[in-house]
């Protein structure tokens, strides 16, 4: 019967297994060890996914396969997990909350790359001798572009308040931006380091005040979503060794 069966595949094991906090996913069960199960069983879908699998302890495992526990049930634990993990939406998950997460994500990126392009056109400013760095200003412009249609993307899904939020946002960084075009000395010459520190400060607060909106419409509390998106966003990263000694590598 298992013969043809395939393995489930270690990445995906791995995501269900931290999806679960590697423990029994039945919230009041919560033992080990586990076993990896198919909500809707396998002779039917014949197929290893994250939406229909779910982690569950040998003891928990027969209850299901006995229909002690019923299927609705375990797909109400699953969707619970996925509550818990915000931070995890799979790729083939299409509701309006995985949606919004993936929306709020797009913006929050292109605002970064955004940012790094105003610093980089600022330095360039400073450095070049040969007149206004043309090139570094139409990344940046680029960089705006793209910035705010991930927010007019974000819009589009309809929360009046996330909305407010990314455009204030939007509009900070537009104001840094627009001054550094402007050659404006103050962006250039600050009077001291508090009043850096001070715009620094209100430009990230920006980002908080979007996350709070945006959690709001997603009913979490704004710590059970990570501020901002963790870099390696569970995929594996190849090792790049650096220095002909290879003594110097990361990733994996
Ligand atoms: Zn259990």
């Amino acid at each position: 019967m298992a013969a043809n069966r395939p393995k489930v595949p270690r990445p995906l094991a791995r995501q269900l297994l931290v999806e679960a906090g590697h423990r029994c996913a039945i919230p009041t069960c919560r033992a080990t060890p586990l076993e990896i199960a198919h909500i809707v069983p396998w002779h039917r879908v014949r197929r290893h996914d994250l939406p229909n699998m779910i982690v569950l302890c040998p003891n928990c495992h027969t209850r299901f396969d006995r229909g002690d526990i019923d299927r609705q049930a375990m797909f109400r634990y699953k969707e619970l997990l996925r509550l818990s993990d915000a931070n995890h939406v799979a790729p083939e998950d299409s509701s309006p909350r995985a949606g919004l997460i993936r929306a709020y994500r797009l913006f929050q990126n292109e605002m970064i790359r955004w940012h790094k392009s105003i610093t980089q056109l600022a330095l360039a400013v400073v450095l070049s001798s040969a007149g206004f760095p043309t090139g570094t200003a139409e990344r940046c412009l680029r960089a705006a572009s793209v910035a705010r249609a991930a927010a007019d993307k974000l819009a589009e899904l309809g929360d009046e308040d996330v909305t407010e939020a990314a455009n204030h946002l939007f509009d900070r960084y537009r104001a840094w931006a627009d001054d550094v075009f402007d050659l404006k000395p103050s962006v250039f010459h600050r009077s001291s380091r508090d009043e850096y520190e001070d715009e620094r400060r209100e430009r990230f607060m920006e980002f908080v005040a979007l996350h709070e909106e945006v959690c709001a419409a997603l009913d979490l509390d704004p710590a059970e979503l990570d501020l901002f998106e963790a870099r390696r966003n569970g995929r594996e990263l190849p090792a790049v060794p650096l220095g002909t000694r290879g003594l110097w590598k990361t990733g994996g």
